[in-house]
C-alpha cells in the first residue's frame, strides 16, 4: 500500500521518498550535523518496538532533512509531522 507522508520542508511526497531513521525516545541526539555517526548509531538502537502511536524519525531522502512523524504504527494513520529542530525546547 503506497502512502505519502507529508515532509514539513517539502510537503506531501510518496513513501518511497522517506527512509525510516527509529524512533524517537526522551533522550534525543543533538542536531542532526553535529551528531557523530557511532553517537547516532547509539541512538538508533535504542528503537523499541510499540504498537499504537508512536514518534519516529524519518529523513526525507530528497531533501536530506530529518524530521519527525507522529503515527499510529497499526493502523499508519499520521498524526502529525514536524521539523527535528522543533524538538527542542
Ligand atoms: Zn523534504
Amino acid at each position: 500500500m503506497m502512502q505519502r507522508f507529508s515532509c514539513p520542508f517539502c510537503g506531501p511526497r510518496d513513501e518511497t521518498e522517506f527512509f525510516y531513521g527509529g524512533e524517537a525516545g526522551n533522550e534525543r541526539p543533538e542536531p542532526a550535523e553535529n551528531i557523530s555517526a557511532d553517537r547516532w548509531a547509539q541512538y538508533l538502537h535504542m528503537e523499541k518496538n510499540e504498537n499504537g502511536r508512536a514518534r519516529e524519525i524519518w529523513v526525507h531522502l530528497t531533501c536530506g532533512e530529518f524530521f519527525v512523524m507522529e503515527r499510529d504504527t497499526v493502523t499508519h494513520e499520521i498524526y502529525k509531522t514536524e521539523a527535528f529542530h522543533g524538538e527542542q525546547k
